[in-house]
């Protein structure tokens, strides 16, 4: 369904840790293929392009290089408003509006609205209600989208991009700001609307755990590079993950799934000296 080819994009200033960069790639050569009905994860460290990746696939950054492919044509020969009946965003953060939550959702609509017609039409608040109901919200629907909590808030954007009746949902980081019962509920609606409406999934998810629980393929980005694509098996051992992310940690295996679990685990033993030299700063305060 969605096919990246050789892609290489970035931006014409780049801030990394705080210092400023040359203009350089912040994705270099990135070859990906999404089946169609997948749930694929986008993991990696942080700066390591995850986010810019999920920029590049809904045409908010243009590729300096490459080719992105839906269903074999080129996403930046598509009309705008045919694109967004095929891919819908929900991003990490927005700009709170003061509107309700149904008004908001509404939006999800802009794509579907014909020429010279102004309002919505019945049609439109059907779909629109259907997913404020789908995503569990309807007793907020009435409420201003900025007096609602961060996990209701989730949902809301959840269900605008829905309402535009997309066939691949694109997330970043849908578990941001969550708690853990909120997390497995949107992690399980996403999963539902997989199931049930074949509906293929791309996400941005720190939590591995998550990502392994979760997503059939994942991806793993490291410095702006596929550092390797695979099932969670494949993927997810102490071995990559070391060598990634620069940290040691046991991989289990949930007892429930299957599916490889990880535990953190305390750098302190390792750190010896350098930590000695800290505390003795901390002893002069
Ligand atoms: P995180 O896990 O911390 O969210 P990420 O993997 O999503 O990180 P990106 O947000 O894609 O990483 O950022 C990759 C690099 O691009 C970083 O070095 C970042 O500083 C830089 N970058 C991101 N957005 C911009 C921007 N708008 N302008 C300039 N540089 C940017």
């Amino acid at each position: 369904m969605l096919k990246i080819q050789n892609l290489s994009c970035g931006y014409d200033t780049i801030f990394s840790f705080g210092q400023q960069k040359n203009l350089e790639f912040v994705l270099q050569d990135i070859n990906l293929t999404v089946e169609k009905g997948q749930i694929f994860g986008i993991i990696g460290p942080n700066g390591a392009g995850k986010t810019t990746l999920l920029k590049a696939i809904s045409r908010i950054l243009k590729p300096k290089k490459g080719k992105i492919l839906l269903d074999g044509k080129d996403i930046w020969q598509m009309s705008f408003r045919g694109l967004a009946k095929k891919i819908a965003l929900v991003p990490q953060t927005f700009n709170s509006i003061d509107m309700t939550v149904e008004e908001f959702v509404l939006l999800g609509r802009i794509p579907h609205i014909k020429k010279f017609q102004f309002l919505e039409s019945k049609e439109d608040l059907k779909v629109a209600q259907n997913c404020i109901k789908l995503t569990e919200i309807w007793e907020l629907k009435d409420q201003l989208i900025s007096n609602i909590s961060g996990g209701e808030r989730q949902l809301a954007l959840i269900a605008k991009a829905l309402t535009q009746q997309p066939r691949l949902l694109l997330l970043d980081e849908p578990s941001l700001h969550l708690d853990i019962a909120h997390q497995v509920k949107i992690l399980d609606l996403i999963k539902r609307l997989n199931e049930e409406f074949k509906l293929t999934v791309v996400m941005v998810l720190h939590d591995l755990n998550l990502a392994s629980e979760y997503c059939e393929k994942l991806v793993l980005l490291n410095e702006g590079k596929v550092y390797q694509v695979g099932t969670p098996k494949e993927i997810l051992n102490s071995h990559i993950i070391k060598e990634v992310y620069k940290t040691e940690v046991l991989v289990e295996e949930n007892p429930f799934s299957s599916k490889p679990y990880i535990l953190l685990v305390s750098q302190k033993r390792e750190v010896s000296n350098e930590k000695r030299v800290n505390s003795d700063l901390y002893g002069r305060w």
